[in-house]
């Protein structure tokens, strides 16, 4: 299912041009659009899921699986110190797009982020 009022559902089809990491068949990889530090990026299932409660057991553990990999690169890649893999859900949890996403944050010694 596709909710055609998310910008997210738009981004993980292509409907809305991004920065993209990494796609599959169920995922896209994007830079987030506020990078907390330097490689921020967001893993988004191209299917509509308001947040990992409603996340079937299949694509959630797709979505970890895919983090565990990007967290991985990402180490490779940017050289960083650490990777922060974080997930929102709920507005009182600090999400702020309703459709589920999770954050993959590099982390490079003193950036100061606060993740
Ligand atoms: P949340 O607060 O829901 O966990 O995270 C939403 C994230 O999406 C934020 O880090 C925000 O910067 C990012 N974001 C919001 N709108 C867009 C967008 O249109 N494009 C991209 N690439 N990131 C976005
Ligand atoms: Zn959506």
């Amino acid at each position: 299912m596709k909710d055609e009022n998310c910008i997210f559902c738009k981004i993980a089809n292509g409907g809305i041009p991004s920065a993209t990491l990494y796609e599959d068949e169920d995922f896209r990889v994007i830079l987030d659009l506020g990078p907390a530090t330097r490689g921020h990026a967001l893993i988004l299932p191209k299917e509509h899921y308001a947040n990992v409660i409603a996340l079937p057991e299949e694509v959630t553990a797709k979505a970890f699986i895919l983090a565990k990999k990007m967290a991985a690169k990402m180490m490779e890649v940017l050289h960083c110190d650490g990777v922060n893999v974080v997930q929102n859900n709920g507005e009182a949890a600090g999400q702020t797009v309703f459709h589920f996403h999770i954050h993959l944050i590099p982390r490079y010694e003193g950036d100061g982020a606060g993740v």
